[in-house]
Parts: C-alpha cells; sequence; structure tokens
C-alpha cells in the first residue's frame, strides 16, 4: 500500500466506497464523478502506479474480471454499448496514479466524449513507426 494514494486506501477498504465486487486481489466500485450511468472502476487492491508496474498475473485477472463486469453490468442497466478504457501518465488524461480500468456501459445517444477518429493520413512514416517498436519487441 503506497501512502497518500486514494485508490489503495478505497481498494483495501479504508476509505468507504459503492463497491460491486470484491475478492483478494481487487475492488470494483462505482466512479464519483460518472461519465455514463454505471461508469465504473476496477482497482486492484496492490499499488501499481498504472500498466509499465502492472505484474502479469494481475494484468491477465484484470480482463478476466473486465469481461464479467461488463457482461453483469450490461444485462443489469440494458445499455447498448461498453467501453473498457485505461489511462496511463498525465497527457493520457491519469489523473489517480494507481492502475484502474474504467468500465464504462454506453446508452444511444449518451454524448460521451470518447474521440478516438483518425486525423487522416499520418505525416510520418508506418514502416518507421513499425521498425521503432520492433526493434523492442
Ligand atoms: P483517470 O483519469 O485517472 O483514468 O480516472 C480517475 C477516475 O477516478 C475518474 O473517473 C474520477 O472520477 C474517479 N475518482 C477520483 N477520485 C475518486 C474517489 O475518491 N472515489 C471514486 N469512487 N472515484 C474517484
Ligand atoms: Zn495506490
Amino acid at each position: 500500500m503506497e501512502n497518500n494514494c486514494i485508490f489503495c486506501k478505497i481498494a483495501n477498504g479504508d476509505i468507504p466506497s459503492k463497491t460491486l465486487y470484491e475478492d483478494d486481489m481487487f475492488r470494483v466500485i462505482m466512479d464519483i464523478n460518472p461519465a455514463s450511468k454505471g461508469h465504473s472502476l476496477i482497482l486492484p487492491k496492490k499499488h501499481f502506479a498504472n500498466i509499465y508496474e502492472l505484474d502479469n498475473n494481475t494484468a491477465s485477472e484484470a480482463l478476466v474480471l473486465a469481461k464479467r463486469m461488463a457482461t453483469v453490468m450490461t444485462e443489469a442497466l440494458g445499455c447498448d454499448g461498453f467501453n473498457i478504457l485505461q489511462n496511463n501518465g498525465e497527457t493520457a488524461g491519469q489523473t489517480v496514479f494507481h492502475f484502474h480500468m474504467h468500465l464504462i456501459p454506453r446508452y444511444k445517444n449518451d454524448g460521451v466524449g470518447l474521440n478516438m477518429e483518425g486525423k487522416g493520413e499520418p505525416d510520418y512514416s508506418l514502416d518507421d513507426v513499425q521498425a521503432a517498436i520492433l526493434e523492442k519487441m
């Protein structure tokens, strides 16, 4: 547990939260400022600041839990779609530096702004980007 980390305190039950699920590794809570009806967060109980720090077992179990939550929440809320989102670093929109996955139920015309639109033809070479990544794999 990391000092002064609010999600460590929530995940471990030191600060109360609206909990949807809990086991030894995770707590799933409802987001305090929801983007849509049912917006929730998967928090590991162990502190990892972001995906780079996450251990492989927590990473795999988090996705298994996300799948279960998405299935249950879709049935319970009657949403029309579902986004699973995870931010790393301030530039990517991370505001709480304890790894978490957003579970965002989506409803027709809900106006949730997750804009992943392309910007047209890139002004850099895709071959160069591919080569840079492949070199580190
Ligand atoms: P991030 O921007 O880091 O990916 O997401 C942080 C999320 O945590 C935001 O959606 C924000 O509303 C939520 N959040 C921040 N503080 C609290 C809190 O104390 N309790 C709950 N339930 N959610 C929080
Ligand atoms: Zn933490």
